[in-house]
């Protein structure tokens, strides 16, 4: 009987340790009730549509993806959209449903699902306009800023069809075995297209009026729910701020809501800005929770829950929305894709283990844009599950990794993670590498929290670190290490021009590592992605509106009063001003920033011409001296009076413990920027070091 009290014991004890440490987030795991369903915590995980959808084996590999997030606890998931026919395609042959067939090949997914013990709506997306193929439709005949396909106008007996093929795609989502449907009416997408005189030129009973442009958001929740019954989750995601002259303005927006509401949806989720806007609503230099005060202000108007979205990716700023209030439940997509155990890291007071999103966009949207599967910079495994597993090792090796920056930490956290010793050196004083500069780029600040996550990996897979030591090839030559991973980065190509040994020319590594102190009147030479976060730093004032949502909200001409129509309209842009005078150079014809990624590049272009950053093109370079720099353009010499020149015109890989450990016959391998050295590229650092691993 002792040893049962003990026991007894025991488990209470654990059982306050785990309470307790679901208080600190306790508003995140406190469950939704939604009447007939509850949903287990206030975590979302929002729909992303990632290129698995169209892929060989893609369901198979899509089951295993979602499995994985319900095993790490989210509350609900919602897939990728789904087209209900095929003019809503949102590329050509992309995921739709519209046959029994295609509900049969679903019941993988959800059956994947519901064994680990989550639920799964499914997204109906129809693109509208936004549609990549010939096919697509809208309600009027106008193209779209972003697709090269002129829309076929809806007829009204085809806006009956497509009303039924939505009804058609809920019953079949049903067969599917999913808990309910989410209805797209957000980001610009055809209901969007209906809902705004932008985009809805009609004179007949679906144009004009704003009673006749929003009769088919609620036609399409109405007649879903009498398809699907009472006891089936319908969410609505409702555009609140649409972000392009002539949306919706806010008292259209509450008087849709309140329809949707009245129409028979169970949840209202937030969609903030159409794919046409031209102000960033996602990217990492959009502060955290930038958009939550919209849904906050819906919240006074609504009675069933609501959803908020947008850069929320710690559970610190999860909860703080919810303890305050301003929403019912939190969505999160891409931090799911960094992290599947995201949930069950916060349930258990892990929150500094979770592999933060960065908000970087570079392996996930810009796949997706480029046609190709998505991923995440952060965690390769992502979209990958099917292939890429850490299992634990049968042989234990000594494994020696030379440079601790993203290549170097996520082969050496893997390795260890998988059971191999393993020892990490740097010649820095700190892990990072180059990671431990890009930080401090206005607008990168996310990259604290991978620093963060890798220095905990290495902690809790006992890796052996040491710091401040430059390891050089006779130390390597004579160790008894069983492997070598060779990932120490890059160096600064040099540039052969007269005068570059000049006073006032400085590298970007001057510059940012070394803090040295640059003029108010600055050429940068090179105009790649460095160059751009060159451009970046130097025309802030240290101020950083990543980390102020007001100043932010100004920088981009947000009417956080609500009162211009679609949140922007007669509202100015107020930027702080440069603190110097900055002039871009390249030799190569083209756009400035051409190479940037593809849903990021408007962004930086559009932040450095708020500080009034000049770009020339199309120069060559003919010597620096006092005066500044000579440069001849169109065959016109000219001089940029200048009296800093900043040097970022490229990188070549530094691997010069390579090629003799190589010959000596040592296990060596290199990885990185040592390997390929490609300016921005963590991406494929993190990916090479982790697969290597
Ligand atoms: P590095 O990060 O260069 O690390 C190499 C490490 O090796 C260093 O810590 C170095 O000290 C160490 N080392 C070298 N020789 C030795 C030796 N002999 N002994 C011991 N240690 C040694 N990439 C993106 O994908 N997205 C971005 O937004 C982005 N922004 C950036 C912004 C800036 C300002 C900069 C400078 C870079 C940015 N990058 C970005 C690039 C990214 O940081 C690099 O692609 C990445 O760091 C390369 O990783 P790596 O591990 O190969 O090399
Ligand atoms: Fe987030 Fe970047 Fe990963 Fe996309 S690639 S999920 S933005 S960290």
């Amino acid at each position: 009987s002792f040893q049962k009290i003990n026991i007894s014991c025991k488990v209470l004890c654990m059982h306050n340790k785990f309470n307790s440490k679901i208080m600190k987030y306790k508003h995140i795991f406190e469950p939704l009730d939604l009447g007939f369903t509850t949903l287990k915590n206030r975590i979302l995980m929002g729909s992303m549509h990632t290129g698995l959808e169209e892929e060989k084996n893609g369901i198979d590999r899509i089951a295993t993806y979602y499995a994985e997030r319900a095993k790490g606890g989210v509350g609900l998931i919602i897939t990728g959209g789904i087209s209900p026919n095929v003019q809503g395609w949102t590329g050509p042959f992309a995921a739709r449903m519209s046959t029994e067939k295609h509900a049969k090949q679903h019941q993988k997914i959800t059956a994947a699902v519901h064994k680990e013990g989550g639920k799964i709506c499914m997204q109906i997306l129809h693109s509208g306009r936004y549609g990549y193929h010939p096919f697509n439709v809208a309600p009027s005949k106008i193209k779209s800023p972003i697709t090269p396909f002129k829309p076929f106008k809806l007829t009204q007996s085809g806006i009956n069809r497509t009303i039924r093929d939505f009804v058609n795609c809920a019953e079949l989502s049903q067969v599917a075995g999913y808990d309910g449907v989410e209805i797209m009416g957000s980001e610009g997408y055809l209901i969007n297209q209906f809902i705004a005189k932008r985009t809805n030129k009609r004179t007949d009973s679906w144009g004009g009026d704003y009673e006749n442009r929003m009769r088919l958001p609620i036609a399409l929740v109405k007649q879903v729910r009498e398809a699907v019954g009472k006891n089936f989750i319908i969410i609505y995601r409702l555009s609140m701020l649409d972000l392009v002259e002539n949306g919706s303005s806010w008292e259209e927006v509450v008087q849709l809501g309140k329809e949707i509401e009245k129409a028979g949806a169970t949840i209202i989720n937030t969609g903030i800005g159409w794919h046409e806007a031209r102000i960033p609503t996602i990217s990492t230099s959009v502060p955290r929770a930038a958009f939550t005060w919209v849904t906050k202000k819906m919240k006074e108007e609504i009675k069933i829950p609501l959803i908020t979205s947008n850069r929320i990716n710690m559970p610190e700023t999860a909860e703080k929305i919810l303890s305050e209030r301003d929403a019912d439940m939190i969505s999160m997509a891409r931090p799911f894709l960094a992290d599947p155990e995201w949930v069950n890291k916060a349930a258990e007071e892990r929150a500094d283990e979770i592999n933060t999103c960065i908000g970087c966009n570079q392996a996930c949207l810009d796949h997706v844009f480029e046609q190709k599967v998505a991923s995440c910079l952060v965690n390769p495994r992502a979209c990958h599950e099917t292939e890429l597993n850490y299992n634990t090792t049968e042989v234990k090796k000594n494994i020696a990794v030379i440079g601790a920056g993203p290549a170097g930490l996520s082969a050496a956290t893997i390795a260890a993670q998988r059971g191999h010793n393993v020892t990490l050196f740097d010649a820095d004083t700190a892990v990072g590498g180059q990671f431990n500069i890009a930080k401090i780029i206005p607008g990168k600040e996310e990259f604290h929290e991978t620093l963060r996550y890798f220095k905990r990996q290495l902690e809790l897979h006992k890796v052996t670190v040491k710091l401040n030591t430059k390891v050089s090839i006779g130390d390597l030559l004579t160790s008894d290490f069983d492997e070598i991973v060779i990932a120490t980065g890059i160096e600064q190509r040099e540039l052969k021009i007269e005068g570059i040994q000049h006073k006032n020319v400085l590298t970007y590594l001057d510059v940012l590592k070394g803090q040295k102190p640059v003029g108010k009147r600055v050429a940068i030479i090179g105009a790649g992605a460095i160059g751009f976060d060159i451009a970046e730093y130097l025309t802030h004032q240290g101020e950083s509106t990543a980390l102020n949502i007001d100043a932010w909200l100004q920088e981009w001409g947000i009417d956080k009063t609500l009162k211009s129509r679609a949140g922007i309209e007669g509202k100015k842009a107020v930027s702080h001003p440069s603190p110097r005078e900055v002039f871009m150079f390249k030799r190569s014809k083209g756009k400035f920033g051409g190479n940037l990624g593809k849903t990021t590049g408007w962004i930086h272009r559009a932040t450095l011409k708020k500080k009034k950053v000049q770009f020339i093109g199309e120069v060559s370079y003919t010597k620096i001296d006092d005066q500044g720099l000579h440069y001849t353009q169109n065959e016109e010499h000219k001089i940029l009076e200048a009296d800093t020149i900043v040097i970022c015109a490229g990188q070549i890989p530094h691997r010069v413990l390579y090629e003799p450990l190589l010959a000596a016959g040592k296990k060596v391998h290199v990885i990185g920027g040592a390997d390929v050295a490609a300016e921005l590229d963590a991406k494929r650092a993190i990916n090479q070091g982790s697969r290597l691993a």
